[in-house]
């Protein structure tokens, strides 16, 4: 591979402006009621936590519950760690710690641990370190990030989108009620129930929002099939008489409503984002297929569909659902921290089979500004190799290179949202 042309594509890379486009960033204003962070505060707040969980069987709070001290947390996290450090969700770690806080091993040890996570608490409590480190180290122009219902966004660093699994839970009183209670309406037949998904949808539209995301895959299948309006409304008719629902009818209700906000989004030009593939420890795998929206996909062609996650495992299914429907924009949040090998093979054929405006090439996915960094410096490595390897072997350009990095990055993200351009 050309070392030359991989320096440009970094060069070119770390002085463009990036649209995250997947966020789950704490604001400004939450992250500094838990200032100044802690090593361990970052590494049990990034993916490394999962690992945690499976190498012990306990959250990070568990682990540290009985610590009196920052060395017995470190005897702790370095107990997994001597059992995981090879994962990316630990390298993930490393990355950030080595960027932004001046670690200069490349492994965290007994020797260098203590002075890290005093640097950590220093820089972290500095009350600009938040802009410093999303605006000017990242770079990053918006980051689009998931809003939970009710809830609201600093614009000065995010664009909304609004979570929608609630939606899903309406044959609930809990969810119902809530629902009611923040639109001032009341909710008595399936009718008044979509009318109310459809109000707030266009509330978050007027304040800025540009998409609405589900994430069921995490608990459920991504196939949905279409359900008869007479058939949803008496099972939501039972629900509101407070009768037991059985899940095949559960499935039901939630697949009328899966439609429709397909139906939603292509009425009112919100984007439609649905998690696919990677999800966490025992979760049923293939639910998160992303071909199993194929039927939703086909059965709404003027919704804009954007897929989480490279639907990793399921990547190159993903490669083929993005050639073959062009409603459907391919999303990499996520995938560099969860195997850099998994998302340089994911780019290099995603490359050759979709159209360039329809891959968005980062997503941090994470809840601190210090691991946004991290997981963008590994994206732009992967995306320096696979792009300088496809120009050596694989015929592309070297102008078509780097044009991909910059639409990949920025261009592509700023034209899907409808961003303003600067
Ligand atoms: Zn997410």
């Amino acid at each position: 591979m050309s070392k030359a042309f991989r320096e440009q594509l970094l060069a070119e890379m770390a002085a463009l402006k990036t649209v995250d486009c997947h966020s789950h960033t704490c604001l400004r204003n939450e992250y500094y009621q838990s200032a100044p962070k802690s090593l361990f505060d970052l590494s049990s707040a990034a993916y490394f936590e999962r690992e945690i969980v499976s190498v012990t069987g306990q959250s990070p709070q568990d682990i540290y519950a009985d610590c009196d001290s920052d060395e017995q947390r470190w005897q702790q996290l370095k107990a997994v760690v001597d059992k995981a450090r090879n994962v990316s969700y630990w390298r993930h770690n490393l990355v950030t710690f080595q960027g932004l806080f001046d670690l200069e091993e490349d492994e965290l040890t007994d020797d260098n641990w203590y002075g890290l996570n005093e640097r950590i608490k220093q820089k972290t409590a500095d009350s600009n370190w938040y802009h410093h480190v999303t605006a000017e180290v990242c770079k990053l122009r918006t980051q689009v990030k998931n809003i939970p219902w009710f809830e609201d966004w600093e614009p000065e660093y995010f664009t909304g989108v609004l979570r929608m699994e609630s939606a899903l839970e309406l044959w609930l009183v809990e969810a119902r009620t809530q629902l009611e209670e923040y639109l001032g309406c009341s909710i008595v037949d399936l009718g008044s129930c979509t009318q109310a998904l459809g109000d707030l949808a266009e509330q978050y539209q007027a304040r800025g929002a540009v998409g609405i995301k589900l994430a069921h895959a995490y608990r459920r299948t991504l196939s949905s099939e279409p359900v008869e309006e007479p058939t949803a409304a008496r099972i939501f008719a039972a629900a509101l008489r407070r009768e037991e629902i059985p899940p095949p009818q559960v499935k039901q209700f939630e697949d009328y409503i899966i439609y429709f906000l397909a139906g939603l989004c292509s009425d009112t030009g919100l984007i439609f984002d649905i998690h696919t593939g990677v999800q966490t420890n025992w979760a049923h795998i293939p639910d998160s297929d992303p071909l199993l929206l194929l039927p939703l996909i086909h059965a709404h062609k003027s919704t804009r569909f954007n897929l989480y996650h490279a639907g990793y495992p399921y990547s190159r299914e993903m490669g083929m659902l993005g050639k073959h429907c062009p409603n459907v924009w391919l999303n990499m949040a996520w995938m560099y921290v969860i195997t850099m090998e998994g998302s340089r093979q994911t780019l290099r054929e995603w490359i050759d089979l979709v159209p360039a405006y329809r891959l968005l090439g980062f997503g941090s996915d994470v809840c601190y500004p210090e691991l946004i960094y991290g997981h963008l410096q590994m994206a732009r490595s992967c995306l320096a190799d696979v792009l300088a390897e496809k120009v050596d072997r694989d015929f592309l350009s070297q102008q078509v290179a780097l044009d991909l990095a910059k639409m990949m990055l920025h261009d592509n993200a700023v034209e899907f949202y409808g961003l303003e351009t600067e």
